[in-house]
């Protein structure tokens, strides 16, 4: 056993520079969220053909998103709703946006509305979203339909200060947190540096939580590395996964890491702070 773990050790420092803690060891879990899909299949469909236990946030009322979910779950993976939520930069959210101008009972119309065109949905996280995950006001009937759905919720964190994972803690709801973005440059040096900041917070804390974009840079990267996770260590899992295995308690003493990330709408340029325990 220990010197299988020696020899994980070794493939990390060597590949990644990550250095795994001596002390008795679990295999690190590292959630890869793919965001935006339904607007381009050929893109998505690369996207949803990625190896491996990978999570998929569909943009609802899209042209493909029904068929990119299907797809999806009959490949095994999870599908999950990116929700359009109001951002401070003004960009265009597209159909089925969340918006502070909606009463509570609009909010929960149209946020029913997208979960019930996109099949095997079974949980949420929001896209964009700087501007309405600020405002408690506007997370509770959101946060509602969610609890009553039965869903989980990860907040995407698009600004440092967001409410939305805090309001569902405060519903009960299992909730995780991104913690890396990975593709806000597209290019493989910036997405390796990136990828390598998730595997290092999944070896130090235990679990990450990684999300990237259909982009063509992202899928050939995601195709080289994903392959080699096992031999790593490191295990594959949904968010659903992730939730299930770590208890609840684990889950809420890994606070975000609340980069200061404000108006990047998914594309943050930061890196995460050094993981918590
Ligand atoms: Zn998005």
């Amino acid at each position: 056993m220990r010197q299988a773990l020696n020899r994980i050790g070794l493939l990390l420092g060597l590949l990644f520079g990550v250095v795994l803690p001596a002390a008795a060891y679990d295999a690190p879990l590292l959630a890869i969220v793919i965001d935006d899909l339904g607007d381009n299949r050929a893109r998505g469909m690369a996207a949803v053909n990625l190896p491996g236990a990978i999570t998929y946030a569909v943009l609802p009322h899209t042209p493909h998103a029904r068929e990119l979910a299907i797809r999806a779950h009959q490949l095994g993976k999870e599908v999950i709703l990116h929700a359009p939520m109001e951002n401070k930069s003004g960009l265009r959210l597209g159909p089925g946006a969340l918006t502070r101008g909606q009463s509570p009972a609009e909010l929960q119309h149209v946020l029913n509305g997208n979960l019930d065109v996109i099949p095997y949905v079974v949980g949420m996280n929001n896209h964009m979203g700087s501007m309405l995950t600020e405002q408690r006001g506007k997370m509770d009937p959101i946060m509602q339909v969610v609890k009553q759905r039965n869903l989980f919720f990860l907040d995407s964190v698009t600004t440092s200060d967001t409410v939305a994972w805090k309001v569902a803690h405060e519903y009960g709801i299992p909730y995780l947190v991104r913690d890396v973005f990975l593709d806000n440059q597209r290019n493989q040096a910036y997405i390796h540096n990136q990828f390598k900041q998730a595997l290092s917070l999944a070896v130090n804390r235990g679990h990450a939580v990684l999300i990237g974009h259909p982009y063509p840079e992202t899928v050939a990267y995601l195709n080289k590395v994903i392959p080699i996770l096992q031999q790593l260590g490191v295990r594959l899992v949904t968010a659903s996964e992730l939730l299930n295995q770590r208890s609840r308690t684990q889950l809420i003493l890994a606070q975000p890491t609340l980069d200061p990330c404000d108006h990047a709408e998914g594309h943050c340029d930061s890196l995460p702070v050094a993981a918590k325990r």
